[in-house]
């Protein structure tokens, strides 16, 4: 489907809309920035606007303005999917395939809202009406910032969608250590000259770790951690019992995968968890390999060609083998 021009998109937003907006499953920093920042630029043009998360999100991120507004599915999913019945124009924020939001997907697919998709993933769907998807962009963050620009409305960026935007420029890039482009810096140079504190967000997200996180942090690195020298890669394992043990929460468990690719001649990481129904799986790679085709072809997931995730249903070991034994083909594959 052709995807209509940014002069259409006014035309539509140019009229006060039922506006919902939706991110994926296990929001982070860009989903959830990106819904709420977007969310607050609509309501300054009138519009009424819901987001919807389809489950909950960390509390690390409940210090974002009107985080606690958002519908999550998982809790009402009645109110959710009435929302979406009567949206007249649906956004869909930091996540490509209607699988990615499970039944909600039907709701917005059967919708004759006008559907708009920002986006940095690989290989969108071609679902929405007008698309801002773009893999280059470091975040969808930087896009909302981007699209809000095409309108010609970058005037009415507060210190609200400032903050908003700011926090999945910092959680997309690892404060900016990657997936950056010069775009995303001057991005961030405009939130902070509207007066984005960056310094006390860096703090506000990356410096929370409960006692308990931490030590679930050494217990991956000492515990859980098998090198594949060969390969250059890394596997980090966590049972059912490791969630218990450790009492493991939304979010606890977010960013260990990194630390993998901190060892030197390290450029694949794994992280992969036992779930109660399903095994999770949390990919990355440094340059040009890409994990993207591993989760996608093996996983059932997708993502970017340096992080993608996914998932299985199969016993933890399972799974483990899984990685190991395709990950020699596509390191032939791809170095080749
Ligand atoms: P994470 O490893 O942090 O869960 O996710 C890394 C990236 O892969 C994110 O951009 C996320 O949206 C994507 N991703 C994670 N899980 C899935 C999945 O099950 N399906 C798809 N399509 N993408 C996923
Ligand atoms: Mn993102």
């Amino acid at each position: 489907m052709l995807t209509e021009s940014i002069e259409h998109v006014k035309s539509v937003l140019n009229q006060p809309q039922d506006i919902v907006i939706i991110t994926h499953r296990n929001p982070d920093g860009d989903a959830l920035g990106s819904s709420l920042g977007f969310s607050h630029f609509l309501q300054k043009s009138l519009h009424k606007v819901s987001v919807i998360l389809p489950s909950e999100y960390p509390k690390s991120f409940s210090f974002l303005p009107q985080v606690e507004l958002c519908q999550v599915y998982d809790l009402d999913s009645e109110r959710a999917l009435e929302s979406i019945k009567n949206a007249t124009v649906i956004c869909c924020l930091d996540f490509n395939g209607l699988d990615r939001i499970d039944k909600m997907g039907h709701a917005v697919q059967e919708s004759n809202a006008y559907k708009i998709l920002i986006d940095h993933h690989l290989d969108p769907e071609p679902f929405a009406d007008y698309q801002l998807s773009e893999t280059s962009a470091s975040s969808t963050c930087e896009l909302v910032f981007k699209f809000i620009d095409l309108l010609g409305q970058r005037q009415k960026i507060d210190l609200d969608i400032a903050t908003c935007l700011f926090v999945g420029l910092i959680t997309d890039t690892g404060s900016f250590k990657y997936a950056t482009n010069t775009y995303t810096y001057q991005v961030a140079s405009e939130l902070k000259a509207i007066g984005v504190d960056d310094y006390r967000l860096q703090d506000r997200i990356f410096n929370r770790y409960s006692e308990r996180q931490m030590r679930l942090l050494g217990h991956c690195l000492y515990n859980r951690l098998e090198i594949l020298d060969e390969y250059g890669a890394g596997i980090i394992t966590l049972t059912k019992q490791d969630y218990e043990d450790y009492n493991i929460g939304r979010g606890d468990t977010e960013g260990i995968v990194n630390y993998i690719l901190m060892l030197d001649g390290i450029s694949v990481a794994a992280f992969i968890t036992e779930q109660p129904t399903i095994v999770k799986v949390s990919l990355r790679s440094k340059g040009d390999f890409s994990v993207q085709e591993i989760a996608r072809n093996h996983f059932n997931g997708g993502g970017h060609k340096n992080a993608s995730g996914g998932s299985a249903y199969a016993t933890l070991d399972a799974v483990v083998n899984r990685f190991k034994e395709v990950l020699p083909r596509y390191i032939e594959k791809q170095l080749a």
